[in-house]
């Protein structure tokens, strides 16, 4: 099973868009997609960055961690803006150890690019960094390919140019890891 967990303010229409998307890819492989209550945002106080006006995204995967008894991978969806120490932003990150991955909304959304709100590309591109994080917790590095959704994204522009679904090498890669035979 996959948890995904909503923290503080995060759309319902694209919690809800993310979970259909992921829990069809990953349903086959035997991992389903469960929702879980929100996440208060006061949980990660301590992880603001006042200086920075900022939250440091690594203090996210211990407590997501601790929700996801029970679950292979839990992913957390954010409002909030992350950072990591010597990058100005992450879109998000993982950590397959814990089994835990956060993403954030905060610079997926086209009006942070001075460009009109528009809840699909929104959607499309919380998708793409949801699977994403999700390949990193199980295993996959980053792909060469363009295309392929575990390519690393150093800007929108390389999210909206990916696909959301991982490449053939990257999908048996994690087939493998998930000990799924086909
Ligand atoms: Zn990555
Ligand atoms: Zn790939």
């Amino acid at each position: 099973m996959i948890l995904v967990v909503p923290i503080g303010d995060v759309p319902e229409d694209i919690v809800a868009g993310v979970s259909t998307f992921v829990n069809s890819y990953y349903s086959r492989l035997g991992l389903p997609v469960k929702v879980g209550d929100p996440l208060p945002v006061e949980v990660f106080e301590s992880a603001f960055n006042p200086a920075r006006g900022q939250f440091l995204g690594r203090a996210f995967l211990p407590v997501l961690a601790e929700l996801g008894v029970g679950a292979r991978a839990v992913l957390g969806i954010t409002g909030l803006d992350l950072y990591e120490e010597g990058l100005n932003f992450i879109f998000g990150l993982a950590h397959p150890g814990l089994g835990a991955a956060v993403v954030s909304i905060f610079r997926l959304r086209p009006e942070f690019y001075g460009e009109p709100p528009n809840d699909e590309l929104l959607l499309e591109r919380t998708v793409k960094e949801a699977m994403h994080e999700l390949g990193h917790v199980f295993g996959l590095g980053h792909c060469p390919r363009r295309d392929c959704v575990m390519h690393f994204s150093n800007s929108i522009v390389d999210t909206d140019l990916k696909g959301p679904l991982y490449c053939p090498a990257c999908e048996t890669q994690l087939m493998r890891n998930l000990g799924v035979m086909r």
